[in-house]
């Protein structure tokens, strides 16, 4: 039997919902929930993505601002920004866009962002947080895989998951999750001898590779649950349009559905849920900051 589909529109939505009614809770208790932007010179990708991000945040009443230095200019000018946005407390969460122009490093501007509203959960002290099991905004992707997988409903606990890929954003966090929630985990990667038996062991796994269509049919046990991190946009070898792309995973979906239980689509799966867990920790992040 074909495997059940793992929804990520209706899940994002579902968690868009939840998201709304705690923002207006704050709202009523006359509590900002902002969510700002931090834009480094000129990048037509970083403007339109902030764009959607904006239209993301509206929709569930977050409110978004988008800041914007000029090319050229140095790491002080970004660092009083960021310090202004730390003090602010009409400010929940930062975002920083990517990519920087040259002579900005992000391993340098990124850390200035306060752990408590680094709401894409990249910084070194929510990934301490959340690999110690205390309270940690985790990176959207990661924690967006793991939504996918919360969403089958399937007990976790003790189950053997293997995570293929080790990225400190999706690969390495994604683990973390998984073995906080008790599952079994082992943790894939280039290096990792025959990978198709070990994660033949698997009842859960986790894919975050970046290589179209890697995993095949025959990597996956009858049963085991696929969750497909892969965005990877290659040719739809279209005769009539050369150059016409398609987004595929790092997972055949086609071979893979036939023996998983559960799995997600690549586009509308991990995808979707990925922009609502950046809202999530906003609101998350707004409600730890206190009345
Ligand atoms: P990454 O930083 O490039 O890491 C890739 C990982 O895959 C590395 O750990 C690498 O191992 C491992 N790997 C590469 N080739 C392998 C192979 N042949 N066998 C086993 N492991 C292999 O990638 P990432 O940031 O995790 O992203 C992975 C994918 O997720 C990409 O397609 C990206 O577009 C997608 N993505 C999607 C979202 C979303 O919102 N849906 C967000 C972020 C990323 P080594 O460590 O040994 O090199």
């Amino acid at each position: 039997m074909p495997a059940q589909l793992i929804d990520g529109k209706a899940l994002a939505e579902h968690i868009r919902n939840d998201i709304s009614k705690r923002v207006a809770t704050l709202k009523s208790q006359g509590r900002a929930v902002g969510l700002h932007a931090v834009l480094v010179g000129d990048d037509a990708a970083a403007e339109s993505y902030a764009e959607s991000q904006a239209k993301h945040a509206h929709a569930v009443g977050i409110d978004y601002q988008l800041h914007k230095l000029p090319d050229g200019g140095d790491e002080a000018a970004v660092a009083d920004l960021m310090q202004q946005l730390n003090e602010d407390t009409a400010v929940s969460g930062i975002i920083l866009q990517l990519p920087l122009p040259k002579g900005l490093d992000a391993d340098h501007v990124q850390p200035l962002i306060a752990p408590g509203k680094d709401v894409e959960g990249v910084g070194a002290a929510n990934f301490g947080a959340l690999a110690m099991g205390r309270p940690a905004l985790a990176p959207c992707t990661a924690a967006a895989a793991f939504e996918c997988l919360k969403s089958t409903g399937v007990d976790i606990s003790g189950k053997r998951a293997v995570v293929i890929g080790r990225s400190n954003i999706v690969g390495k966090p994604l683990a973390m999750l998984l073995l906080a929630a008790n599952a079994t985990v082992t943790q894939c990667h280039s290096r990792t001898r025959d990978l198709p038996a070990v994660v033949r062991q698997a009842e859960i796994v986790m894919v975050s590779v970046g290589v179209p269509q890697m995993v095949t049919g025959d990597f996956i046990a009858p049963g085991a649950i696929v969750v497909d991190v892969g965005t990877n946009r290659v040719s739809a070898n279209d005769p009539d349009n050369p150059k016409k792309k398609k987004t595929v995973g790092d997972v055949v979906f086609e071979e893979a559905k036939e023996r998983a239980s559960h799995i997600t689509p690549v586009p509308g799966g991990v995808g979707p849920v990925t922009v609502a867990m950046l809202l999530q920790n906003t609101v998350t992040a707004a409600e730890r900051m206190g009345g």
